[in-house]
């Protein structure tokens, strides 16, 4: 009989490229994919521990598998498994838990489904040199996420990513454009790149503008975009090509986390507001249409109401197309778990509710500033009320109408107004857009 496995992922699209290579190994290996939540014979769950909050869904993904599957071999790897190992193992039916070193060999871990009597666990430091995965993300979406750095030195105060992930490295660019060149050949039409700290690609004396520019050579592809990158990362040089390719996305997603110098620095970020501010100033100017996101963290400790003023005030001022706003967490092991004058989760949750209402209204105007334009769309699947729904490489998510198999097509699409929260389109020409085009109709 057919074996059956499930896959769940929480956290990051670094965890979901990951993820993708997991789903094809073990397709390959003949076991039959089903759906999260269904009857199955393995569980491989990759692991977020950003937050409390994603910690504890990992342990809610095990107790579900465990309470429709108690037979099934569970497998435990990621950022969780490395940092809360012994949380992990106290939870009884979890089988193998792989730290972030082997996470990639998670599978060769288990030569066979019989459950174990107490956790294995394959755990060490994670290695700092360059690295390869073998294997070819198996993805449904159009976008397709290419793995391409790992690990960060940057220590910011909150965070405990270079604990669990480890430090620095880089995927070798062959590697990456052997996986890359896969993808479009399996049609994927969008590749995004992403690391933990991408701008900090360093392999074989290659930039990350070396990697842009070996997989936009690939014939067939379509859309690069950037992955979330860090504000004293990006060089000149990426901003330049951007401005002039035809194929890197004009977006850019550049944590600022907060709007204070006094909080920035007692977070270790390393940059201050002014410089942010010239940074992505300089951005939009350099980069037509360019769509600007960013990260913004509430309730570092400290934060009082006029740090959170200023964060207001500088996410209002700033041509951002959207934020994500995320609560802070307090992280064994990160400098900030030290800090004093912790902000109450009641202020935290009022602040937060606050900065996404204006993230809204951000998004809604970055959308009406579409009206009467015509964008290049690429398609991804059909709602049942019959609009397609795709995306331009700015990021504006667009629904159009139409009786034609859109999927994975790039079509041309004039924007005629904003529905919920998309921009609503009508298909321009029976034809497939070139990679870029943008056309004012008015
Ligand atoms: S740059 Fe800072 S927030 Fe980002 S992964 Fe590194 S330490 Fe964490």
């Amino acid at each position: 009989m057919e074996r059956r496995a499930s896959l769940y992922t929480v956290g990051c699209r670094l965890n979901q490229a990951e993820t993708a290579i997991f789903s094809d190994r073990l397709k390959q290996s003949d076991f039959q994919l089903v759906p999260f939540g269904q009857p199955t014979d393995l569980f491989v769950l990759n692991t977020c521990s950003v937050t409390h909050g994603a910690e504890a869904e990992c342990r809610r993904a095990i107790r579900r598998t465990l309470q429709h599957s108690p037979d099934a071999f569970i497998a435990v790897t990621g950022c969780y498994a490395q940092t809360g190992t012994h949380a992990l193992s106290s939870i009884p039916g979890v089988d193998l838990i792989v730290g972030s070193q082997h996470k990639m060999n998670v599978l060769d871990f288990i030569p066979s489904l019989k459950k174990r009597s107490a956790s294995e666990v394959v755990r060490g430091n994670p290695s700092r040199d360059d690295f390869v995965i073998d294997g070819v993300g198996d993805f449904t979406s159009t976008r397709a996420t290419l793995k391409v750095q790992d690990g960060c030195d940057f220590m910011c105060a909150f965070c405990n990513i270079p604990f669990a992930r480890g430090r620095e490295r880089s995927r070798k660019l062959d590697d990456l454009l052997r996986e890359a060149s896969a993808l479009v050949d399996r049609g994927h039409k969008e590749i995004v790149l992403s690391g933990v700290n991408i701008g900090q690609y360093d392999a074989d004396e290659k930039s990350l503008l070396d990697v842009i520019q070996s997989v936009e050579a690939i014939p067939g592809i379509a859309r690069i975009r950037i992955s979330s990158i860090e504000p004293t990362t990006i060089s000149d040089g990426l901003l330049k090509h951007m401005a002039q390719s035809e194929i890197v996305c004009r977006y850019l997603h550049i944590p600022l986390q907060s709007g204070s110098d006094v909080i920035l620095d007692r977070m270790h970020r390393r940059y201050g507001v002014e410089e942010y501010r010239l940074f992505v100033e300089m951005a939009a100017r350099m980069i037509p249409d360019l769509c600007l996101g960013t990260d913004v963290m509430v309730g570092f400790p400290g934060e009082g109401d006029d740090e959170f003023e200023q964060t207001v005030s500088v996410l209002s001022q700033l041509p951002f197309s959207y934020f994500h706003v995320f609560s802070y967490s307090e992280r064994v092991g990160t400098a900030a778990e030290k800090y004093e004058n912790k902000v109450s989760a009641q202020l935290i949750q009022r602040r937060s509710r606050l900065l996404r209402e204006l993230s809204s209204v951000k998004r809604l105007t970055h959308y009406q500033g579409y009206a009467g334009k015509t964008v290049s769309v690429i398609f991804e699947q059909q709602d049942a009320d019959g609009y397609w729904r795709g995306l331009t490489d700015t990021y504006v998510r667009v629904c159009a109408r139409s009786d034609d198999d859109l999927h994975r097509q790039v079509r041309l699409v004039e924007i005629v107004g904003v529905a919920g929260d998309r921009a609503l389109g009508e298909l321009v020409a029976p034809r497939e857009a070139s990679r870029r085009e943008l056309v004012m109709v008015s």
